[in-house]
C-alpha cells in the first residue's frame, strides 16, 4: 500500500452521520480547522436512511405550541426508564445542552425542525413523559439541488419520496400530500426526513469550507506522549496519515454490521441490521486500542423487522420495519408457540426485550422468530412492509382462509393459534385487553389508525377470512455501546481519567440515555447533542 502526504487538522472527524456532520460544524464554529473522513463513497450514514426525527425535550419549539416541558420533567423521565444504566450526569447534559445545540444549529445551519403534533413520548405514562408530544421534531424539506454535485454524493437508499414525518402515517398523517404537490417538490428536488437532515447539515459543513473526504477509512488512531495526535486513513490503494492537533472524534456509527461484534456483546439475538452496512464498529475497535473504557455494550436501538427474499440494500440483505404494521387493529402477534407475548402496539425498541426473553426449559428464545397475523380487512386497508393494501397477495405473505390453517401453514401449534384469536376477538369485543393493555397508552394509539378514535384505533377483532402471517425477526437501527465519555465528550481511559484528544458522539458512543428510546428521533438528538459538545470541547483544546 502506497503512503501519502501527510495532512493536518485542528479537528478530525471519523463519520459523516448527524453526530460527525454535527462535531465538525461546531468545531469549525469554534475556530478549528475541520477535516471530516467518511468510509463508504456516500455521506449521511444511517442518518440518511432514517426519518431524521429529534427527541428534544425542552426545546424552543414547544413554547409557540404552549406544551409544557421542563428539565425537571425530562430528568424525572429518563430516571423512571434508567434500571440504573444511565450516568446521571450524562442524562443531564444531554438535557440541559440540547436546546442549546438545537437553536444553535437551526440558526447558524440552513436546518429547520418543527413539532410533530401529537407525536406521543415512547413510554407517556412514566413521570414526566408527555402523552400529546412536543418533544419529536421533524425536519423541513430542503432542496437538494443547493449541494449541486454534492448531492450526489448522500446516500440515498432510492426509498425517499419528498414528504416529511408529519406527512406519513408514522407522524400521524392519515392522507399523503396531493399529486401536484409531489410532483412540484420533485421538480424542485426537495427532500425529507434523513436526507433532509443530512442535505442541510452538509450545506452548513461546505459554507464553511470544509469538504468532507469519501472512501476514506479510518483505521488505526495515532499517538504520541500527549495522546490521541491524528488517525491513519486507508483510501484506495493508499494509505495516509492525517494529525489532528486538538482531537479526533470518532462518530463511526454502531457494530451492528458486524456479526462478530454483534455476538460478542450484544445481550441477545440480531439478526437484521437496517442501517448503513458501512457501519462494522471500526471506531469502537480503534477505541478499544488506544484503552477505552466501555458502556452500555449489550443494547441497541432494536426494531422489529421482516426479510422480504431477493431484497437487498447497497449489496446485503435487507429487512422493512413493522412499526405500523403492528399497532393497527385486527392484528396481533404471537411468539412460535402461537401466543401472544406482548402489546403488539407498544414501542419498537422495548420490544427487543420481549425478543430477548428465554426460555430456560426448551433453552430458546420463545419469541424469535415470531409472526404477525391479520385478516382480511386488514390487508385491504393498510401497507403491510411496502406491499399496497388491497386484494394482490405477495409470495412472502403466508395465507389461509381459516386460522388453524394459517397455523399449519406457519407452523406454530393449531389449538393454540385458534384459542390466542378467540381469546383476543373477546377482548377488541369489550375494548379491553386484560393480558398486554393494548390501546391504553397514548403511544399506541397514535401509530394506530389514525382514522379511529380510541382503543379501536388499534384493537379490533380477527373476523375477516382470509387470514395473513408474516415472520418477524430481531433487528436493530443501530448498537449504541461504545468508548464511554465524559460530559464533554471525551473518551475515558479504562487506566482512569480521560484518553486525551479522543472524542465520541453519536452510535460510537455509549449511550447518554442508557436502553431508553425516550420517544421518536431518541438517537439522532443525543447524536446531534454529543456531537456538538465533543466539537466544540475538541475545538477549545
Ligand atoms: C429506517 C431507519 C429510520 C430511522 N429513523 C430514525 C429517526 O427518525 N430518528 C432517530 O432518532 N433515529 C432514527 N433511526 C436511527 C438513526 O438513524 C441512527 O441511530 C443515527 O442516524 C446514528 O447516527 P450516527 O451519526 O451515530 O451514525 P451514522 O449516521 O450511521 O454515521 C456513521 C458514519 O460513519 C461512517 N464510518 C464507519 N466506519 C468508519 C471509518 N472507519 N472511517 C470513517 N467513517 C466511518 C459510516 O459509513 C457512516 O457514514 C433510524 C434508522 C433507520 C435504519
Amino acid at each position: 500500500m502506497a503512503e501519502e502526504s501527510t495532512s493536518e487538522f485542528d479537528v478530525v472527524v471519523l463519520g459523516s452521520g448527524a453526530a460527525g456532520l454535527t462535531a465538525a460544524l461546531a468545531a469549525s464554529d469554534s475556530g478549528a480547522s475541520v477535516g471530516i473522513f467518511e468510509k463508504s463513497a456516500f455521506l449521511g450514514g444511517t442518518t440518511a436512511m432514517s426519518g431524521g426525527v429529534i427527541w428534544m425535550p425542552n426545546n424552543h419549539h414547544q413554547h409557540e405550541h404552549e406544551i409544557e416541558d421542563s428539565r425537571e420533567m425530562a430528568l424525572s423521565y429518563l430516571e423512571s426508564l434508567s434500571l440504573g444504566q444511565i450516568d446521571s450526569d450524562m442524562a443531564a447534559t444531554f438535557v440541559d445542552r440540547g436546546p442549546e445545540m438545537l437553536e444553535w444549529v437551526e440558526k447558524d445551519t440552513p436546518c429547520s425542525f418543527h413539532i410533530v403534533e401529537g407525536y406521543s413520548d415512547y413510554h407517556p405514562e412514566h413521570p414526566g413523559g408527555l402523552p400529546s408530544g412536543g418533544r419529536s421534531l421533524d425536519n423541513a424539506l430542503f432542496p437538494l439541488s443547493e449541494l449541486g454535485e454534492w448531492a450526489k454524493k448522500i446516500r440515498n437508499d432510492g426509498m425517499r419520496s419528498p414528504v416529511m414525518i408529519t406527512e406519513t402515517p408514522l407522524g400521524g398523517a392519515t392522507t399523503p400530500p396531493s399529486r401536484e404537490v409531489m410532483s412540484a417538490r420533485t421538480e424542485r428536488n426537495e427532500s425529507g426526513m434523513g436526507l433532509a437532515l443530512v442535505a442541510a447539515l452538509l450545506k452548513g459543513v461546505l459554507d464553511r469550507g470544509i469538504q468532507p473526504q469519501t472512501e476514506s477509512r479510518a483505521l488505526r488512531l495515532l499517538k504520541d506522549g500527549n495522546g490521541v495526535c491524528g488517525v491513519s486513513i486507508k483510501s484506495g490503494d493508499s494509505k495516509k496519515e492525517i494529525i489532528a492537533r486538538k482531537g479526533v472524534i470518532i462518530a463511526t456509527g454502531g457494530f451492528e454490521w458486524n456479526s462478530e461484534l454483534v455476538k460478542t456483546f450484544l445481550r441477545g439475538p440480531m439478526t437484521a441490521p437496517v442501517g448503513n452496512p458501512e457501519n462494522t464498529g471500526d471506531g469502537l475497535e480503534m477505541a478499544m486500542e488506544a484503552g477505552a473504557r466501555l458502556g452500555n455494550m449489550r443494547n441497541a436501538w432494536w426494531v422489529p423487522v421482516t426479510k422480504i427474499p431477493g431484497e437487498s440494500l447497497f449489496g446485503h440483505p435487507s429487512s422493512r420495519l413493522i412499526i405500523t404494521e403492528r399497532t393497527r387493529p385486527h392484528s396481533l402477534m404471537v411468539n412460535r408457540d402461537g401466543v401472544r407475548f406482548t402489546n403488539e402496539a407498544g414501542n419498537y425498541n422495548a420490544m427487543g426485550g420481549a425478543f430477548h426473553s428465554f426460555d430456560p426449559q426448551k433453552f430458546e428464545y420463545q419469541n424469535i422468530p415470531c409472526w404477525l397475523i391479520f385478516d382480511h380487512h386488514y390487508k385491504l386497508r393498510y401497507d403491510i412492509a411496502g406491499s399496497r393494501p388491497g386484494e394482490h397477495i405477495p409470495d412472502w405473505m403466508h395465507t389461509s382462509e381459516t386460522i388453524q390453517g394459517l397455523a399449519e401453514v406457519i407452523d406454530v401449534p393449531t389449538g393454540s393459534l385458534d384459542e390466542t384469536v378467540k381469546r383476543f376477538n373477546e377482548y377488541a369485543s369489550v375494548g379491553e385487553d386484560p393480558d398486554f393493555h393494548r390501546g391504553v397508552s397514548a403511544y399506541d394509539t397514535f401509530n394506530g389508525d389514525q382514522s379511529i378514535s380510541g382503543v379501536e384505533a388499534t384493537l379490533q377483532p380477527l373476523d375477516s377470512p382470509p387470514f395473513y402471517a408474516i415472520k418477524i425477526e430481531s433487528g436493530s437501527l443501530g448498537t449504541n455501546g461504545g468508548p464511554k465519555t465524559d460530559v464533554s465528550g471525551r473518551v475515558l481511559s479504562i487506566e482512569g481519567g480521560v484518553i486525551p484528544g479522543l472524542f465520541a458522539a453519536g452510535n460510537a458512543m455509549a449511550a447518554p440515555t442508557g436502553m431508553v428510546y425516550g420517544g421518536a428521533g431518541g438517537t439522532i438528538g443525543p447524536a446531534m447533542t454529543f456531537g456538538f459538545i465533543a466539537g466544540k470541547a475538541a475545538a477549545s483544546r
